[in-house]
């Protein structure tokens, strides 16, 4: 089935008009009509490229959030009319041990990502959410309560899970004193979790004009580390720190705000590696690590979390049409805190 979709053509070219072919309904699959799809700083990364490996036409969007309109003969977990959402990645190996205990972002096999992957043995990478209608099979799908405001859901399927499930794997709560590097997508999501779970949330922004926004938000204290002065107070003082950063930065600086035998979790993905003094880890037994996203099991999780504690993204929603002005505003860091595509709206 021929869908319009938005793509960009070549590596940091503007975003255009295309038509994509979706695959036909099989016996697991659900066809879904797009109503919503997040814009992730991962989107304009694979635009332009930067991680290497992407394939053109590309039709980002990873954050998808649609009304189920078709289902194959075998659907068991999905009714037509029914509100889900699709994230990151669309299958799996299914087999290996990560895939069989629901953290598939961790599959040892090969994954399908939501777009910019080749399936071996299809002509077509797989095609995102900046698109009207998507086939994807229902155990990739997750559910999403109808009564939820869903603009402001569908970011959750990225950002909302990639900051949940460090801050769950870490064991935030209460006693816990976490810092969120960064207040953009990921990071606004980090500060929301963060007092959802009980902790002493910190904001460490290179922005003074997001001081009230991270207080309104919820954090604690919001330090501007531009500020020499301002920055040194956090030496030695947080349990956790989640880096949500997209651009080069000086890790070191951040890693000596840790405590003793703390951690720095990386989520941004800058397009080049950071430089990095062993001295900052071993002087007091620190600890670097990431996390990527979060499977289907703890996704379904987050989403059952927000719905309960009503959660949702600050979001400005835009048309399709407006796409490459929302990625101009997000590479100059002009966006308070998502946007998201209506696919209805002209
Ligand atoms: P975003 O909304 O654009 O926010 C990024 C934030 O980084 C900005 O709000 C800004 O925070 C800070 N920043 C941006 N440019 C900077 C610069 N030149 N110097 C210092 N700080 C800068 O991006 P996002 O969608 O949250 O994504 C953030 C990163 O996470 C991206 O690299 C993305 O690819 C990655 N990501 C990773 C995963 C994962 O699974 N690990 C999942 C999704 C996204 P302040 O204004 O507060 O300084
Ligand atoms: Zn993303
Ligand atoms: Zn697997």
């Amino acid at each position: 089935m021929q869908t319009h979709a938005f793509a960009a053509f070549a590596a940091g070219s503007k975003l255009g008009p295309h038509t994509i072919e979706r695959r036909a309904i099989g016996a697991h699959d659900v066809g879904m009509d797009i109503l919503y799809c997040g814009v992730c700083h991962s989107d304009i990364h694979q635009v332009n490229n930067d991680w290497g490996g992407s394939t053109f036409p590309i039709v980002p969007g990873h954050e998808v959030l649609g009304r189920v309109t078709e289902i194959g003969s075998h659907v068991t977990k999905y009714k037509i009319g029914d509100i889900i959402g699709v994230g990151c990645f669309v299958d799996s190996c299914r087999t290996c041990n990560p895939c069989k205990e629901g953290e598939e972002n961790f599959c040892e096999g090969a994954v399908t990502w939501t777009y910019n992957t080749v399936v071996p043995g299809q002509s077509l990478p797989t095609y995102g959410g900046y698109s009207k209608y998507m086939v994807v099979d229902e155990q990739y799908a997750l559910r999403v309560d109808p009564s939820m405001d869903l603009s402001r859901v569908a970011p959750l399927l990225c950002a909302g899970i990639t900051t949940y499930s460090p801050l769950r794997h870490w064991n935030i709560g209460k006693g816990s004193k976490l810092a969120v590097l960064g207040l953009g997508g990921l990071g606004h999501m980090a500060v929301k979790f963060g007092v959802a779970f009980g902790a002493e949330v910190t904001v460490l922004s290179s922005s003074e004009n997001k001081r009230a926004d991270a207080l309104a938000l919820g954090a604690h204290k919001f330090v501007n580390y531009k500020n020499a002065d301002e920055a040194s107070t956090c030496n030695n003082s947080f349990d956790l720190i989640i880096d949500s950063v997209s651009a080069p930065h000086d890790l070191n600086f951040f890693m000596l705000m840790l405590k003793r035998d703390s951690t720095m979790v990386l989520l941004g993905l800058p397009s080049v590696p950071t430089e990095f003094s062993h001295r900052s880890v071993i002087s007091k037994r620190r600890n670097l690590s990431g996390s990527s996203i979060g499977g289907t099991k703890e996704t379904q999780e987050m989403l059952d979390f927000c719905a309960a504690n009503s959660i949702y993204c600050d979001v400005e929603v835009i048309p399709l049409s407006e796409i490459n002005t929302a990625y101009e505003r997000m590479n100059r860091n002009d966006i308070k805190y998502r946007f998201v595509i209506d696919l209805n709206a002209e």
